[in-house]
């Protein structure tokens, strides 16, 4: 992966361009419409900002691959199982008292 220079304060690279931070953010969808529509327009006009949001997709897909499968209803069901057995024996232990 090429790692690519931070913006500098010159303007001259593009006019605009998005920040890794924002980019991220749109990525994973964590921005209001209005700022959705902005970076859609400007990745209209950008490929260094469309590949980069090609790469964090690219991450963010893998990452969903990565992640530990939820976990199975049977395992929920058997912990809630266990639990209420516990506070039954409590319940109980208490009745003997
Ligand atoms: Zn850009």
């Amino acid at each position: 992966m090429n790692t690519q220079p931070k913006l500098k304060a010159d303007e001259s690279n593009h006019l605009n361009c998005l920040s890794e931070g924002v980019l991220n953010d749109y990525v994973d969808q964590n921005l209001s419409s209005a700022e959705r529509i902005q970076i859609v327009v400007h990745l209209d006009s950008c490929e260094s900002c469309k590949s980069m949001v090609g790469d964090f997709q690219e991450i963010v897909s893998l990452a969903a691959e990565l992640k530990p499968a939820p976990v199975p209803s049977d395992v929920s069901r058997r912990l809630r199982q266990r639990l209420a057995q516990d506070l039954d024996s409590k319940l109980f232990a208490n009745k003997n008292n």
